[in-house]
């Protein structure tokens, strides 16, 4: 398993489970493990736990390949993520829906998946183990806010819901609670730190679920080691491996091989494409697909300054609280269900600031008055038309000309104007991402489709074989190259419209389930 974010998570999970004696499973993470208490809370050490330069003008090169912040900069786009064990898990903004139904029918889903109703159970599955729970009307400002903005914009079909979210709460008392997985963690505090780390105990990232129950079930657990390729051999793969050793505080890296007959990659959108795009030749053949259908989730992250009412959305970080009440990054979401065109369903929600980013935020937008400055995430569509390429240093780039004057990605940044008129404050553009799409939600590059002229994979996360432009086997099903999955972001077809990691969850969820039925494998895991 390379990764141990979403997808990759699940997927040893639920694999592990049913590993027969005799058989292993390891898990390969590039980042390290990350305890409470241990995340930074302010802008200093945040850059510290950047993997590359955030200002410098070599923004490519890895300063510190086991920080916990990913920052991808391109001309076109910059993709934010994170690298540790539980993956973005660590540092998102706990948001868990399932999309409208109608996403999954459009042309680029494959025919086993073009219907919600075939992952509704899958996405059951992923709600429990993560505990997705909402938080009570108007808990905090922010979300106060948010609901006076959809009542007020009740004729243009708004509706007002607070967001499920993945954060563990505490019924009034602030004890540590054992959750599902026998994890103890401490009920949230409000604090708004979600986006760099909660140093509480209380998000419920995949070092709290997923990955404790593929530990127990037996899975081998390797952090600070970086796949860096893999070589297709006879029946089975041989993975290229760097350990982060640390000598004196300092990375030094350690080359290593393994042999694996399954090779799952999980390593996100950018992350999995960049490797399989690296690992390709005469014996591991693709489809020409391979970095196509990149999509930012149709991402836009607005500032509406001077808003009326109190919105709180600056973090204080894991000090007493004397009362005061940010919330998670993310409490509430405004939605369109009623809009005739699936693309124009978006949703616009509320966001907290954490407390390393206040200053900077403060200064950047020339805000000094953050109570009154409601931030906004809209997820939506954009057409999916990315590109992820591998530039002359061997990693990867995002190409997609045009994208900022995109109708797509104005028709989503004029949602952020409909919220502020309804609620008295001007909307700024965020000033680092003037010119440029900034996107935590990557998506694609390596699409699931019927056919490997259409993506990558099939619906099962199979990766399709390349030869011959793909061609079909005796099955009459398209030959793939066996043993070779993928189950992270990169596999989703098309933009969202919500958040993405419940249905990232959810498909990683349906691809153990078949893997570990696949006749084939019968001697590797137990019905
Ligand atoms: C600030 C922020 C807020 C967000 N908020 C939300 C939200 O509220 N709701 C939501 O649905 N989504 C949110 N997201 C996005 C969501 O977290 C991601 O979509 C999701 O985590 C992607 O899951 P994944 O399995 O594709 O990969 P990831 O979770 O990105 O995990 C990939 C893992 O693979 C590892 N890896 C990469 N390359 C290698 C390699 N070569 N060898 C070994 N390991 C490797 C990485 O270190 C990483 O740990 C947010 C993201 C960010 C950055
Ligand atoms: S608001 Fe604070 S305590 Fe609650 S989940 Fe987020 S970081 Fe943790």
């Amino acid at each position: 398993m390379i990764g141990s974010g979403y997808g990759a998570s699940i997927c040893a999970a639920r694999l592990a489970s049913k590993l027969r004696p005799g058989r292993r499973l390891g898990i390969f993470e590039h980042g390290r493990e990350r305890i409470p208490g241990e995340f930074g809370s302010n802008l200093a050490a945040l850059l510290g736990e950047s993997m590359r330069p955030v200002f410098r003008s070599d923004k490519r090169s890895l300063k510190n390949p086991l920080g916990l912040i990913d920052l991808r900069q391109g001309d076109d786009v910059s993709v934010m993520s994170a690298s540790g064990l539980g993956g973005t898990s660590l540092i998102n903004a706990n948001v868990a829906i399932r999309p409208d139904r109608d996403v999954f029918s459009q042309l680029n889903w494959p025919s086993f998946l073009k219907n919600r109703d075939f992952l509704d159970p899958y996405f059951d599955r992923v709600a429990c183990e993560l505990g997705v729970q909402q938080d009570p009307v108007d808990h905090t400002a922010k979300m106060r806010t948010q609901r006076i903005a959809a009542e007020n914009l009740r004729d243009c079909g708004a509706i007002y819901e607070a967001a499920a979210i993945t954060v563990t709460r505490g019924a009034g008392c602030s004890l540590p609670i054992l959750n599902r997985h026998g994890m103890l963690q401490r009920p949230c505090t409000d604090c708004g730190d979600c986006m760099t780390g909660c140093n509480i105990g209380a998000k419920n990232s995949l070092n709290y679920n997923y990955i404790p129950m593929a530990k127990r079930a037996g899975a081998e657990i390797f952090t600070q080691t970086e796949v860096t390729h893999i070589e297709k051999r006879e029946g089975y793969y041989r993975v290229h491996f760097v350990y982060h050793c640390e000598v004196d505080g300092n990375p030094v890296p350690v080359s290593g091989t393994t042999t694996a007959r399954i090779v799952v990659f999980g390593a996100g959108s950018v992350g999995s494409t960049e490797l399989l795009l690296t690992s390709q030749d005469m014996n591991l053949q693709l489809s020409a697909q391979v970095g196509c259908s990149f999509s930012g989730n149709g991402d836009i992250l607005g500032v509406i300054h001077r808003v009326g009412p109190t919105t709180r959305s600056g973090g204080f970080g894991a000090v007493e609280t004397n009362g005061r009440k940010t919330g998670p990054t993310i409490q509430s979401s405004i939605s369109f269900p009623h809009r005739p065109n699936v693309l124009d369903r978006v949703v616009v929600q509320d966001g907290g600031v954490a407390k390393a980013y206040v200053a900077a935020m403060t200064m950047i937008g020339m805000d000094f008055q953050i109570d009154h400055t409601q931030i906004v995430l809209v997820s939506g569509h954009d057409g999916s038309e990315g590109r992820i390429i591998l530039d002359t240093d061997g990693g990867a780039s995002i190409v997609w000309p045009n994208l900022y004057h995109h109708p797509r990605r104005k028709f989503n940044e004029d949602q952020i104007r409909l919220v502020a008129s309804a609620i008295g404050g001007n909307y700024r553009e965020m000033l680092p991402w003037k010119g440029k799409v900034g996107t935590v939600h990557p998506l694609g590059g390596c699409v699931m489709a019927d056919t490997p002229m259409a993506g990558v994979t099939n619906h099962k996360g199979q990766v399709f074989d390349g030869r011959g432009g793909g061609e079909v086997g005796a099955d009459g099903e398209f030959a793939i190259h066996e043993g070779l999955y993928i189950v992270d972001g990169a596999v989703v077809p098309t933009s969202l419209g919500v958040n993405p990691l419940l249905t990232i969850s959810a498909i990683a969820e349906r691809t153990a389930d078949l893997m570990s039925r696949e006749p084939k494998y019968g001697d590797l895991f137990a019905a």
